[in-house]
């Protein structure tokens, strides 16, 4: 807490330093309109302590904390002291949740326990005036225009998902005394990481064979074209990013996997020397948000907060322009990480320019993953990548919304297996690429199929199969479910020879005997659970301009700058959340790392 106190105090003087410099200190090369912006009433962010008497004359503390724009909590320290349960307790109760709501202490008192509210008022008043408020947290609210905050901070980290989150825990331990500040557009923290089953890929081994088969396999994957350097750069660092997200890097066999495959590895099929980790402990990718949040000092997330522009003075980032309901903001910086996530949900913009093949897929993916990183990077001159790609997968109805379904085989309606389809002939956005084989050419009439053993995984706590389980019974129409091979097909109207034939291929399923089994077929739809391509990064996470060299202060990490570790096709679950680990520990590390 002494730590937070002196990291507060820093901050204020820092704060208010820049109320007296106003705008002048805040120039930016790309927009400087902002001088006409009202400043608001503004907090200056801490824990506020004052001393409150109950009604028997006892005193207890009330600690109000605050941002600049908000008091979020008020605290009594004993709630004893205050008065009688029913009463005077009751009384400070409703005042505290009157002050919250209104974001004033110009709340009347409660009427019936005037004694105890007017005092605790009075001290949260006091608490509001040490921390800088002059109107309109302490007077009734009033209307007032949206006026803009200006915070100073050392690093601003925009997005709270795996690689957002990464940043500013390896931030905060490389310099734990810098001020770390993640804006996060939702009212919720996590993005597209908080919806993932949780699993990590990365190398097996902590030797150099480990990591060199990784990093062939994903090269391999990508057809050559993906760039070696920084997935040379990844494979080494998985097993760091396994301990940092507090993983067990050799788990117990899954239950998704083969029985034959390595511990913990969900597929034989993938590089020897690469596992697929699930910890079933973590509690998916909400667990691992909660795990790394729980890593932050209080109050590092600022949500409902987005970025609109990076500000750029003198060639170098500086700062992010944000904006929330109620406040526009500058945040000035050292060093700014993007760590947007992906934007397969921006259909008629980055969607349709450089991915138009799947722009009408339904994203199962954060809903307000829309770019919004790449565009402020492009704006400012970075180079971006992109090839087409999309992290696939296999949704079903879309009258379901967000539902999914997990599936091992994906066939055509007559029971074949969906064959690997060419690619149209072309270019890839930026030119370069040919247009190679490789995508699923999946429609409306195919039919994803799994057997119970999927199902039995569902208990130890994978949400994505709840369409296996809920959906023969309430949605009939294109859910069924039997307990033979034979039976599904009849079900499906597929050619039962063929369905056997596309169980029998594919990796888990080999393994499946009718005996005992329940299989469930459910109509499928194009589907995605995040984007590929953007902000275009070398190996410490720098972004870069077209002609390869780095914009100062400025960091990307994450699905928002996935481009260079792919082609158009998926290595394997569990790549995005380690490479956004991976990146987004980077980006951290030396954001922090060049802080004085
Ligand atoms: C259903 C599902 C299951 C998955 N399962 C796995 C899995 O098991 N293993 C795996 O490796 N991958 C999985 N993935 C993919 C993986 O979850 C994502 O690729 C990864 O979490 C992306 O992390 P990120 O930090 O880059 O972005 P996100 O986690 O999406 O976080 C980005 C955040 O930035 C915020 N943001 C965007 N714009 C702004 C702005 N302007 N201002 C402020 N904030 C902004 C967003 O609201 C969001 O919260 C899955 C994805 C889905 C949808």
């Amino acid at each position: 807490m002494k730590e937070f106190q002196k990291t507060m105090a820093r901050f204020a003087v820092l704060f208010l330093g820049l109320l007296i410099l106003g705008f002048a200190a805040c120039s930016t090369d790309s927009d400087s309109d902002d001088n006409s912006a009202p400043t608001v009433d503004s907090l200056v962010p801490g824990e506020y302590v004052k001393t409150a008497t109950g009604f028997t004359g006892q005193s207890y503390d009330v600690t109000v904390t605050v941002i600049e724009d908000e008091i979020l909590d008020i605290e009594v320290s004993d709630i004893s002291k205050v008065g009688s349960e029913q009463v005077g307790q009751a009384a400070a109760s409703a005042l505290i949740e009157d002050i919250l709501k209104a974001q004033t202490a110009g709340v009347d008192i409660v009427g019936g326990a005037t004694i105890t509210t007017s005092s605790l008022k009075a001290a949260v008043d006091a608490a509001l005036v040490e921390a800088g408020a002059s109107s309109n947290f302490i007077s009734p609210p009033k209307t007032q225009a949206k006026g803009t905050v200006i915070v100073d901070a050392d690093i601003v980290v925009i997005g709270s998902g795996v690689a957002g989150l990464s940043a500013a825990v390896q931030a905060k331990a490389v310099k734990s005394t810098a001020n770390v500040i993640i804006l996060e557009k939702m009212e919720i923290i996590g993005g597209s990481t908080k919806l993932a089953a949780g699993v990590v890929y990365g190398a097996e081994t902590d030797d150099q064979t480990g990591y060199d088969e990784l990093a062939e396999f994903y090269m391999e994957r990508a057809q050559g074209y993906a760039d070696e350097n920084l997935v040379k750069y990844f494979a080494k660092e998985s097993i760091n990013t396994l301990n940092f997200l507090g993983m067990d890097p050799f788990p117990p066999p899954s239950p998704w996997g083969p029985p034959d495959a390595p511990n913990g590895n969900m597929s034989s099929g993938t590089a020897s020397a690469a596992r697929m980790r699930m910890d079933f402990t973590m509690g998916g990718g909400a667990g691992l948000v909660n795990r790394l949040v729980g890593r932050l000092p209080a109050n590092t997330i600022r949500t409902g907060v987005k970025a609109t522009d990076l500000i750029v003075t003198g060639g170098k980032v500086t700062g992010v322009k944000a904006e929330s309901k109620k406040s526009n903001y500058i945040f000035n910086a050292k060093a700014v990480v993007i760590a947007t996530g992906g934007f397969d949900s921006d259909f008629t913009g980055l969607m349709a320019t450089y991915n138009a093949d799947s722009k009408n897929d339904v994203p199962q993916s954060s809903s307000q993953n829309v770019g919004d990183g790449i565009k402020m990077a492009q704006k400012i001159g970075a180079a971006t990548v992109f090839k087409g790609g999309k992290i696939g997968w296999v949704g079903i109805d879309n009258s379901l919304g967000e539902a999914m379904h997990y599936s091992s085989v994906v066939v055509k309606q007559d029971g074949e297996v969906l064959p690997w389809a060419p690619r149209p002939a072309g270019k890839s956005s930026d030119g370069k690429f040919d247009l190679l084989p490789g995508y699923y050419e999946q429609s409306e009439d195919d039919y994803a199929v799994v057997h119970n053993r999927m199902v039995e995984a569902r208990k130890n706590g994978a949400t994505a199969f709840w369409a296996i389980t809920n959906g023969p019974s309430q949605y009939p129409d294109f859910a069924h479910t039997s307990d033979s091979i034979s039976g599904l097909a009849t079900l499906i109207g597929a050619d039962v020879d063929k369905l056997t034939a596309a169980f029998a291929t594919k990796g888990p399923m080999k393994t499946i005997t009718e005996t005992g089994s329940v299989f469930t077929a459910t109509k499928a739809i194009p589907s995605s659970i995040g984007s590929m391509g953007g902000i275009k990064i070398n190996t410490k996470a720098e972004v870069l301009k077209a002609d390869g060299t780095v914009i100062s202060g400025l960091y990307a990490a994450g699905e928002t700058a996935n481009g260079d570790f792919f082609y158009q096709e998926y290595p394997g679950s569990g790549s995005s959340l380690a490479i956004g680990a991976t990146m987004g520990r980077t980006a951290g590390k030396q954001a922090a790392g060049k802080l004085e």
